[in-house]
């Protein structure tokens, strides 16, 4: 149950009225402009008797597990500003780079490329989750620090994975943006520490996550603090073996229902076929999606991570144009 405040209320009036509702039996947290009352409501509550307690304007009863990433409590999209730029607004939001950051002169090339077409992100990973042990693993620390430079010289924001805790310190350090990967999406030590980070969570799909365990995976990281998380469609496994994942693009108008956060898709893991990341990426924008996330490369062969599912700065380029004018038609 979500309690919205008057704005009126002051930091002082809030810490209140939570002890209050301590008091009462509940665990209320302050979440935005409101009170969220995770635990101790039940069919025997009177909802009503809430709407009188001081500074208290509306009562949201929500039955969504999802309680905070739902769009129950919140009707409008959530926009997140970071720097000059914003996520989640009117504008599509591109992100890209190379799956694992090579070299400092590969990611200022791939970032030089990557501002002339608009885009404002730059991605690129520092502790890879790679399959194999006997695969790349990044470049760690040092990758990091190319990776903010690079953005930092072509004005645009950064994002990278923290695999782990004890890298979020360090990620937040260098990087604009945490990306929680596919295969941690429900490590909930993991999501509830970036939830206490400052830096906005970039959250992608687990391969086998239903849409609700997505959204309680985003509702781990609001609960302890940070609203500005962004959810990323990156496909699921299923029967088929043709494709790396299949790209679910109904997760884009579904999550978009269910939830107020900005829908972003990537479909270079989402297909793992370098072919297939246009079209899909141009499905995904047409879908309704609020950004998209791929990997690009100079010389996508030889790419060191992905390479297969990795495009080349020309196709980008043409792709970042076509995808703005199917967001302006939407
Ligand atoms: C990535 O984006 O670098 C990545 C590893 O993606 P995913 O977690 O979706 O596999
Ligand atoms: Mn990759």
């Amino acid at each position: 149950m979500i309690l919205v405040l008057n704005k009126k209320a002051t930091k002082q009036d809030v810490d209140q009225l939570i002890k209050r509702l301590e008091f009462m039996g509940f665990t209320a947290v302050p979440y935005q402009d409101s009170i969220a009352i995770l635990k101790g409501v039940d069919k025997h509550t009177n909802i009503e008797s809430f709407t009188t307690l001081p500074y208290v304007d509306k009562v949201i009863a929500t039955q969504q597990q999802f309680m905070l990433a739902g769009k129950e409590f919140k009707t409008e999209r959530t926009v997140i500003k970071i720097k000059d730029k914003v996520i989640g607004g009117q504008d599509l939001t591109v992100i890209a780079g190379p799956c694992s950051i090579e070299s400092e002169e590969n990611i200022f090339t791939i970032a030089e490329s990557v501002a002339k077409t608009g885009a404002t992100i730059l991605r690129g990973g520092a502790f890879k989750p790679r399959s194999s042990p006997y695969d790349f693993q990044g470049l760690g620390e040092q990758g990091l620090v190319f990776l903010g430079n690079a953005a930092q010289k072509y004005n645009l924001l950064s994002i990278s994975e923290v695999m782990d805790i004890s890298q979020i310190d360090l990620i937040a350090k260098h990087i604009d943006i945490l990306q929680i990967g596919t295969r941690n999406m429900q490590n909930f030590s993991l999501l509830k520490a970036v939830g206490k980070s400052d830096k906005p969570v970039l959250l992608k799909r687990g391969f086998s996550a239903t849409y609700k365990d997505f959204l309680l995976a985003a509702e781990y990281i609001l609960n302890a603090g940070n609203s500005n998380v962004i959810l990323c469609e990156r496909g699921i496994r299923t029967f088929e073996t043709y494709t790396r994942n299949t790209l679910d693009i109904a997760a884009v108008p579904v999550l978009h229902q269910l939830s107020h956060l900005p829908v972003f898709v990537d479909p270079s893991h989402g297909t793992g076929i370098r072919e297939l990341v246009v079209p899909m990426a141009k499905a995904a924008v047409a879908a309704g999606a609020d950004g998209i996330m791929v990997e690009i490369h100079p010389k996508p062969d030889e790419a060191l991570s992905d390479a297969k599912q990795t495009i080349d700065i020309q196709t980008f380029t043409k792709l970042v144009s076509s995808l703005h004018k199917i967001k302006a038609i939407n």
